[in-house]
């Protein structure tokens, strides 16, 4: 199994996940355009994706999703709450909700929810009967049972969002500090490293830090903030920016 990202930030996020011939993006926030261009940048072309995953219906994550869609007779996969936030419909929806697990092609898929400011929120992982990798983010906060879902990973790319002390700080009007910063908001760098500790993070072959804030954090303090709090390695984060991405990644 192998996974890449096509941008990640508040400006647009897409990320690939693939296992043999079946590749599926998540998410897809960027203009059609820009997505196609990303897309080969990675090697891979719209029409040979096997489906579209929505986590939620915020523009960050389906900027580009109806064309895309359409262009390409992709399915789209997404919750109810999701296709309902839509400015436009998708075609060939086809519903998950939280708790379901199936198959595309060669990938298994389980659908988790999440506490964010959205509809119906979902975070999703992925297996292919040896190995597992998860998504998490765009999440305030996080219960025993989200938890339960992401142990005992392969990989994971996980949201670290905030800097708490750069977000108090920063240029955001209060309502929205309040909003990026409360249980249905973002996962701010102390409480995504917290997490990783509950989990454990000794099985993982990569760990990706994601959708950060260009504005309430930075890649340094991200970095520490794992490092302080895991123990691991500095050279063995990684981050995946707004800009390029993260080239593909192998879950051997
Ligand atoms: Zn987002
Ligand atoms: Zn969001």
């Amino acid at each position: 199994m192998r996974f890449a990202v096509l941008g990640s930030g508040s400006q647009g996020n897409g990320m690939l996940v693939a296992q043999g011939n079946t590749r599926v993006l998540v998410d897809c926030g960027f203009s059609l355009r820009e997505t196609e261009r990303r897309l080969a940048m990675l090697g891979v072309h719209a029409r040979q994706l096997n489906a579209v995953l929505l986590t939620h219906e915020h523009a960050d994550h389906v900027h580009g999703v109806a064309l895309l869609a359409q262009r390409y007779n992709v399915p789209v996969y997404l919750s109810h709450g999701t296709a309902s936030g839509l400015r436009k419909p998708v075609q060939a929806a086809r519903h998950v909700r939280c708790g379901d697990r199936f198959d595309i092609g060669e990938l298994q898929v389980s659908v988790v929810g999440v506490a964010h400011d959205a509809r119906e929120p979902t975070q999703y992982v992925f297996g292919n009967g040896n190995r597992r990798f998860g998504l998490l983010t765009d999440l305030g906060s996080y219960c025993p049972r989200v938890l339960k879902h992401y142990e005992g990973l392969d990989a994971l790319m996980i949201e670290a969002n905030h800097c708490r002390d750069l977000l108090a700080s920063g240029p955001y009007p209060w309502f929205l500090k309040q909003r990026v910063g409360g249980d249905r908001g973002h996962l701010n760098n102390h409480q995504a490293a917290n997490l990783v500790a509950e989990l454990g993070w000794q099985g993982l072959q990569h760990l990706v830090l994601a959708h950060l804030s260009s504005k309430n954090n930075q890649p340094r303090l991200a970095r520490d903030r794992f490092v302080d709090t895991l123990g691991c390695d500095p050279a063995w984060l990684q981050v995946a920016d707004q800009a390029s991405g993260l080239d593909w990644r192998e879950i051997a």
